[in-house]
């Protein structure tokens, strides 16, 4: 068997229905655009667990997604999109590649959530895009990024009480949507949800509880998204 897709961190199955797919996270962690790779026991496993509450939260307040239901340890059934190539960031403090772009210092709290928008192009490194290039490109209507905008700030909103009841600031993180291909109008929220993309920080202490302990070396990475859950759990 084949997959019809591996990404870096899941592959992607047909199922008998051909408006669903089955989504396999896989161990493998990759960092700075794929140059920095490592794979970590049970962390298909963790982010499939994380990812599934999430989505079964998001569903719960009304935010339409692709989730259907979790098949196992490592396997969610999902509805087949076709995915925007559009990424979009939600920032509420400073990091990253913000910090890289501005000189800012890590950890500054917006006044306002920040919502950026990245070229979803692993050859070009997914570079920063605004909303005349992605008009031109032809990547989104204005309106349908207007959607996209607006959905990334309802879910920060849900996402920021969620963590913060789970002890976690939630820094940034990254969305995706696509257009259901059983019916091209609706564009639901897709991808994962889980400590490879997005930064949460201890509330007390500020410690790292996301990807950056791999992207810096930091160790702890698992016991870090084992954390996470254990607290998105024990939060019901
Ligand atoms: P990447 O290497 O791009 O980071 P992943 O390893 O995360 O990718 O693999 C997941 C791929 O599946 C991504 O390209 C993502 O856009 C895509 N995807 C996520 N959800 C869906 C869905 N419901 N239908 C189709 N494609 C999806
Ligand atoms: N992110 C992601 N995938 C990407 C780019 C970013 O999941 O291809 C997430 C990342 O984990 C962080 C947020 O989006 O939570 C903002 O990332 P940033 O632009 O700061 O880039 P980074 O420095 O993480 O590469």
């Amino acid at each position: 068997m084949t997959p019809l897709s591996e990404g870096k961190a899941k592959r992607l199955w047909a199922t008998e229905n051909p408006y669903t797919l089955r989504m396999e996270f896989k161990n493998d962690a990759t960092a700075f655009n794929g140059e920095k790779k490592a794979s970590f026991e049970n962390k298909g496993h963790l982010n499939n667990e994380i990812s599934t509450l999430i989505y079964g939260m998001l569903e719960k307040a009304g935010v339409p997604t692709h989730f259907v239901r979790q098949i196992d340890d490592t396997n969610v059934e999902v509805k087949k999109v076709d995915i925007l190539m559009v990424e979009v960031i939600v920032r509420n403090f400073s990091a990253g590649s913000y910090c890289k772009r501005t000189g800012i210092e890590e950890g500054r709290a917006f006044s306002q959530p920040i919502v950026e928008f990245s070229y979803k192009d692993d050859a070009l490194g997914d570079p920063l895009i605004n909303d005349d290039y992605i008009r031109e490109m032809g990547l989104a209507t204005p309106e349908d990024l207007a959607h996209l905008r607006k959905s990334a700030l309802q879910v920060n909103e849900i996402l920021i009480d969620f963590f913060a009841k789970c002890g976690l600031k939630l820094i940034d993180f990254k969305l995706e949507f696509g257009r259901l291909v059983s019916d091209p109008s609706v564009i639901v929220l897709a991808d994962e949800i889980s400590p490879d993309g997005c930064r949460l920080w201890d509330l007390k202490t500020g410690e790292k509880m996301d990807k950056d302990r791999f992207r810096r070396d930091l160790g702890g990475v698992m016991e870090a998204y084992q954390e996470v859950l254990g607290r998105i759990k024990a939060q019901g």
